[in-house]
């Protein structure tokens, strides 16, 4: 899969309120067993991020950077793919 976007997550904001992980059409957001400073679960991102921001809206935390590449897959690709 062509990864269209990238998100950094600011886990040390997180409250880990889980709001993020329904909002992400392609599910690709989890919780991790890990723990923040507060002592809060967060979430990781897995691959096949399309950058759609739903995570950015939703968080009420501000936890996301969200990165939307203009060119789709790997250096080289065709226009398209
Ligand atoms: S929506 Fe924000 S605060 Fe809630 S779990 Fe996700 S990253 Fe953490
Ligand atoms: S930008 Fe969209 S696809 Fe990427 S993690 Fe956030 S909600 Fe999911």
């Amino acid at each position: 899969m062509s990864q269209r976007g990238h998100v950094v997550i600011d886990i040390e904001r997180c409250k880990g309120c889980e709001l993020c992980i329904p909002a992400c059409p392609p599910q690709v957001l989890r919780m991790t067993g890990e723990h923040n400073r507060i002592g809060a679960h967060y979430p990781e991102l897995l691959s096949g991020c399309t950058g759609c921001r739903a995570c950015w809206l939703v968080c009420p935390d501000f936890c996301f950077e969200v990165w939307q590449f203009d060119e789709p897959g790997a250096p080289g690709a065709r226009p398209g793919e």
